[in-house]
């Protein structure tokens, strides 16, 4: 029994190393080891360990993609006709009094409670540990889908939630929901209390799950580029949603199919639950069939 026990309590503590015994990886040199070199001679150990660390670059990450986004929409659509065939909406722009209500709300935000949890981590945060080695290719995929699934399951429900609850709803989701054509910075126009739960489950759950500490920057980068596209109003052919089969990634257009029918596609990354639960809408589909 004890035995057992032990076999159990293995596998779960290894539960990642899983999927890289079954490949037959393990043991073999990471693709990923000259990042993990380049990651800590450029920024070195002192400041890589740092708790504040990912803050910081999840801070300076999201302005930069909101930037590239941005000129799409302020330059780019009116000079480029390529690029007008990746809209979701034709006939709707970004106006300046939008741009300038979302940039001032991100900014407080930012002022207020993102920088603030920042200095906070790096007076009271434990340093990340810097193996030497970087994880292998496998088991950063691996990382990066298991905290995506607990991540978008945990805010898939509180969503619901925020949608079926009308003092939740009132109180706090409809802040982002101002919007019913998202463009770049609509992604963190969020009520403090939305943003806080996005940014402590991004944290915590790679946290909890142990994973190497490039899985954990990984996941924090990756998180807040699929949050940014689902609300960037564009459909580009490298959207995770068209390059993985089978319809399970969310992506910017049932994202925006949300903004637009808000009972509608909770998930925010992932779709396996709006399709089991019916919540699913696919408007532009729906129109194709007929
Ligand atoms: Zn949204
Ligand atoms: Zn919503």
């Amino acid at each position: 029994m004890a035995s057992v026990k032990q076999d159990l309590s293995f596998v779960w503590n290894n539960y990642s190393r899983i999927p890289m015994d079954m490949a037959g990886l393990d043991g073999s040199r990471s693709a990923l080891q000259p990042i993990w070199d380049g990651l800590r001679s450029f920024f070195g150990d002192e400041v890589l360990c740092s708790p504040a660390f990912p803050v910081g670059m999840a801070i300076g990450y999201y302005f930069f993609l909101c930037m590239i986004y941005m000129f799409l929409d302020v330059y780019g659509v009116k000079h480029w006709a390529w690029l007008r065939k990746y809209k979701l909406h034709q006939d709707i722009h970004m106006t300046q009094p939008q741009l300038y209500n979302t940039m001032v709300l991100t900014m407080w935000n930012h002022a207020l409670y993102i920088v603030p949890a920042g200095v906070l981590q790096y007076m009271y945060g434990p340093p990340f540990p810097l193996n030497d080695d970087a994880p292998l290719l496998m088991q950063f995929l691996w990382d990066q889908s298991i905290c995506l699934f607990i991540f978008d399951l945990s805010y898939g429900i509180l969503h619901y939630w925020f949608h079926t609850n009308r003092w939740a709803y009132r109180a706090i989701h409809s802040v982002h929901h101002q919007y019913h054509s998202p463009f770049c910075w609509v992604t963190q126009y969020l009520h403090p209390i939305e943003l806080i739960f996005v940014g402590a489950t991004t944290a915590i759950i790679p946290k909890i799950l142990q994973v190497h500490t490039l899985s954990y920057f990984g996941f924090q980068m990756f998180n807040i580029w699929i949050s940014v596209e689902a609300h960037c109003g564009y459909e580009f052919p490298f959207s995770l949603s068209l390059v993985i089969p089978f319809d399970i990634v969310a992506g910017p257009r049932k994202h925006d199919l949300h903004h637009m029918k808000p009972m509608s596609n909770y998930m925010p990354h992932l779709t396996w639950l709006d399709k089991l639960m019916g919540w699913e809408f696919n408007g532009y589909d729906t129109k194709k069939k007929k």
